[in-house]
């Protein structure tokens, strides 16, 4: 038995396969992300190359052979090209999250709570002016919670307490205030200057707050290692960010 679907999907990554083909990886909201071969499509005589660039957002048609992984590309329409006339920063910003999904099995479960969410974000993200980064770790905070595997970003792991937050503590999962914080955790938690712990106290609602925020060098590197060292915690495994260095 064969079977044809019907899908919505997010292009997430393009690999040139032999002469003429592509193999996809398609965030969909049904089945997570999935491989898709696009045989011949490199052709030049194909009226589908331009479907298949990075980010766009498509109506696929899709055979799928029950006895294999794969899903073969037949025909697509195009929702949204979110890469298309994009500047640089704003690109990069775009790429950032699926960098991350890539990196991680979404279930079933949870492919159409990501997929609303990155959609969203595209969306977004390019009318924002300043401070993107911080919505993208708005976009980070918010899978974490998806997946399952939130973090509190305005009370301490130790007291509870809304305080100033002195450090992350990763195999806590969590913030550590300035009272909780001993020096003999020292070599297990890392710390955060004012700047960041600023910033992840209000992320839940960075966007209130977004032109009004300044965000300095080192607060980006802080937030982000927050980030990837919990992603990398939970999934035990190192988990990369490399997209956002070209920021
Ligand atoms: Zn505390």
């Amino acid at each position: 038995m064969n079977r044809d679907i019907k899908t919505k999907g997010i292009i997430i990554k393009k690999i040139n396969f032999r002469e003429t083909s592509v193999i996809l990886d398609v965030l969909t909201p049904d089945f997570g992300v999935i491989s898709v071969m696009a045989k011949g499509i490199r052709n030049k005589k194909s009226k589908n190359t331009g479907m298949i660039e990075l980010l766009n957002e498509l109506e696929l048609n899709l055979y799928k052979n029950p006895n294999s992984d794969w899903y073969i590309y037949k025909s697509a329409h195009l929702i949204y090209a979110h890469l298309f006339g994009i500047e640089h920063s704003a690109s990069i910003l775009m790429q950032a999250p699926v960098e991350i999904i890539r990196q991680i099995i979404i279930s079933s479960d949870d492919s159409q709570a990501i997929y609303e969410l990155l959609e969203t974000y595209l969306t977004y993200i390019k009318t924002v002016e300043k401070n993107g980064i911080a919505i993208f770790w708005r976009f980070l905070l918010k899978f974490c919670r998806i997946i399952g595997i939130e973090f509190s970003t305005t009370s301490c792991i130790e007291c509870s307490q809304k305080k100033y937050f002195h450090a992350y503590f990763p195999q806590k999962h969590g913030f550590i205030c300035n009272d909780c914080y001993h020096p003999v955790n020292d070599d297990q938690i890392f710390k955060l200057n004012k700047n960041a712990s600023d910033i992840i106290s209000k992320l839940n609602n960075i966007g209130n707050y977004i032109n009004e925020t300044s965000i300095t060098k080192p607060t980006i590197k802080q937030i982000n290692r927050v980030f990837v060292t919990h992603l990398s915690e939970h999934f035990h495994k190192k988990i990369h960010l490399k997209s956002i260095e070209l920021l």
